[in-house]
This record gives structure tokens, sequence and C-alpha cells, in this order.
């Protein structure tokens, strides 16, 4: 892909665009007012305009539908230079705060579940996106501009704090310097401005890509989609784990650097008869012990063509009982934006007429 002015982080524009404080500028229109044409940049000079016309592009997708969920969750398509097309939701939850006085009030959190790649190469089998293969990573600005462009669709102002999980198409930690990339341009405060500590990564479990993140130490949140708990079903479901075990990512993750305040997550995709036995559960138990973990349920979500089958709401809250009882912190995802296929593992990339 022709790299677009969104694909570069504010340091690389300073060292490359004369004088360098107009990065800086551009930097704020781009990302603190969701400009998408230099015509609009007011303070730029012409002559440096049509330069970065010529050097910088600032066309980078579209957003070419939207659909919205009754629980308010919105499936944003986007489509890139080259048609290929990648998926965006913005999950909306009502957040409890306090006001000056002590008095609760309720404010809007948003959440933007981002895409790193169209389609993926993992080839989960109970997962819709790995249905088409995979196409291509993203590009660091394609991923940034899923946030700057849904900020702006939903008038989210600048300083707004939002949060960001790496959970839309594709494996993050497989498109990893593109990622980290991203990571860097959304997180920096002349730009978008989101903490590191508000993003998380969600992986599949390259254990080694796993190491290479911590040694980074960015400060994001990691989410291990771990939905098995031995290696048999482990690699039914998720054929890489041939290659990288549950024991060597559960020794990533006991490597790597996590906030204090903050816990390692690990998915857990409940499906009926599969893994939502007691005895699974308590293995979970065993194998996070000592770890910081804090465990996610979530509905196995149906698809046409899948054998699998959503588990009964009982069986997710015996599952979660039994985790609570052992003092392992659980969690069951609410799914929200099934009516829109906007929930986990429904998210695909859509045939566009022409397209072959
Ligand atoms: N590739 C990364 C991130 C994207 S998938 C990963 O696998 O972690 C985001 C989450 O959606 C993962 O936890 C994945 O297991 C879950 N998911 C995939 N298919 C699903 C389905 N059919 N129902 C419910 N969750 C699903
Ligand atoms: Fe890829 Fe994640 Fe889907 Fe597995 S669950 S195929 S890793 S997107």
């Amino acid at each position: 892909m022709k790299k677009t002015i969104y694909d570069y982080t504010l340091s690389e524009l300073q060292d490359s665009i004369k004088p360098s404080f107009r990065a800086k500028q551009i930097y704020n229109w781009i990302y603190k007012k969701y400009v998408t044409s230099y015509d609009d940049m007011k303070n730029i000079p012409k002559d440096l305009k049509a330069d970065l016309i010529e050097n910088y592009p600032i066309d980078i997708c579209k957003i070419i539908a939207i659909e919205e969920s009754s629980d308010g969750t919105k499936k944003y398509l986007f489509q890139y230079n080259d048609g290929k097309t990648a998926e965006a939701v913005l999950l909306l939850m009502k957040e409890k705060q306090k006001d000056e006085d002590g008095n609760i009030i309720k404010s809007e959190k948003y959440t933007f579940c981002v895409s790193s790649q169209v389609g993926c190469k993992v080839g989960c089998t109970f997962c819709l996106t790995a249905k088409g293969g995979f196409v291509r990573n993203l590009t660091p600005g394609e991923i940034a501009t899923q946030i700057s462009y849904l900020k702006k669709d939903n008038n989210i102002a600048e300083n707004k704090a939002v949060n960001i999980v790496y959970m839309g198409m594709g494996e993050p930690l497989d498109n990893f310097d593109n990622v980290v990339k991203a990571i860097r341009i959304i997180s920096d405060l002349d730009g978008l401005a989101i903490s590191t500590r508000r993003q998380t990564i969600s992986t599949s479990g390259l254990s080694t890509k796993i190491a290479k993140l911590g040694k980074l130490d960015l400060g994001v949140q990691l989410a291990i989609s771990l939905h098995a708990v031995d290696d048999e079903l482990r690699s039914e479901l998720i054929p890489m784990n041939k290659a990288y075990n549950i024991q060597s990512i559960i020794d990533a993750v006991r490597e790597f650097p996590i906030d204090a305040r903050k816990k390692v997550m690990f998915e857990y995709l409940v499906i009926k008869d599969q893994n939502d036995d007691i005895k699974s559960a308590d293995k979970l138990v065993k194998l996070l012990n000592g770890i910081d973990a804090k465990v996610n349920l979530i509905f196995f979500n149906p698809f046409p063509g899948t054998t699998y089958e959503r588990p009964s709401k009982n069986s997710m809250i015996r599952f979660q009982d039994y985790l609570l009882s052992k003092k392992l912190m659980c969690t069951i995802r609410e799914s929200k934006g099934i009516d829109i296929s906007a929930a986990c593992g429904q998210l695909k990339e859509k045939e566009q007429d022409g397209d072959s």
C-alpha cells in the first residue's frame, strides 16, 4: 500500500517536513479535529499543502456502510484504496461517575473494537473472520483512522477518554510492526492521545510475539484468547496451538510487564459440550495459578455452517461461579451488536461488487 500521512509517527514527520513545527499542526488537524482534506487546514501555507498532497496522500479510506444495533453498537465498514474492506465496531456503555458534589451521574463510555488485518491466517475453527482466509495486513494509518473516523462520525470530543481493543478482524501480533506503530501513533499526545493503558491487544497466543511485545514495555494491556485448557482441544479450535502450545503462552504471560492496577485478561470462548464442564473450569484455575488474571467468558456466537453450539446461560453461570469460588476473577461478556453481526467472531470481509 502507498503510504499516507496517517502512516507516520509525529517524530518521523518532524524529521521530514520543514519547518518541523508544521508537523505538529498537521497531526492536530488529522487526529484532533478529524480533518480529512488538506484544504481544511487553515494555518498551513498553500505551497506546503501542494507538497503534502504530492508526498503524503491524505485519502486513505471511505466509510461505505454503517449499521446500528438496537443496543447502540455501531458497525462500520471501511474500504481502503485497493478496494479491500475491514470492519470496526463502536461499543457504547453507560458508566457511573461522580460529579463535583459527589452525585452519581451516568456518562457514555466508548470502546472501539478495531481490525488489524483483512482476514486472518490463524484459522480458528470457531471464527467467521478465518473463513475468508488471509488477505493482507492493515497499515498503521489504516488502523489509526478506524478511530479518528469513528470519533468524527459520532462527534466524540478530542479529549474524551476512550478505550481501544484490538479485537476486530485479524491477529494483531501477526502484524506486529504495523500494530506497534499504530499504538505509538494513537497514543501520541499531539494526536489521538489515547493512553496505551487504555489499549488492549487481544491475541490467539503467538508466544514469541507476546515476549517481543513485552520487551517494548509500551504499557498496553494484554488479552489472551485461551478458550481451552488442554492442548488437544485447543489445537482443534486454534490450529496454531500446535506451534505455540498452552504452556508457552502461560510462560510468556508470566514475563509480560503489566500495570500494577490491571490484570491480564484471559478470554474463554464457551462452546456447548466442548469446554463448558467443571473439570475444565478446575483446570483453568490451576493453569492460571499465580498470574494476576481475570477471565472473561464469551458465549460462542454461531454462524451458518458451524457445528459448534452456543452454551446455555446456566452452564456459563455454573462455570463462572466455580472460578469465583476459587477466587479467580471472572466476568461473562455481554454480547453486543448481535443483530447487526458486530459481535465477537462475526466480522468478516465483505465481498465487493466487481471484486474477484
Ligand atoms: N485475533 C485476535 C483478536 C481478534 S478475535 C484473537 O483471536 O484474540 C476477538 C475475539 O473474538 C477473540 O477472543 C475470539 O476468540 C473471539 N471470537 C471469535 N469467534 C467467535 C465466535 N464465533 N463467538 C464468540 N467469540 C468469538
Ligand atoms: Fe484470527 Fe482471532 Fe479469528 Fe482466530 S479468533 S481466526 S486469531 S481473528
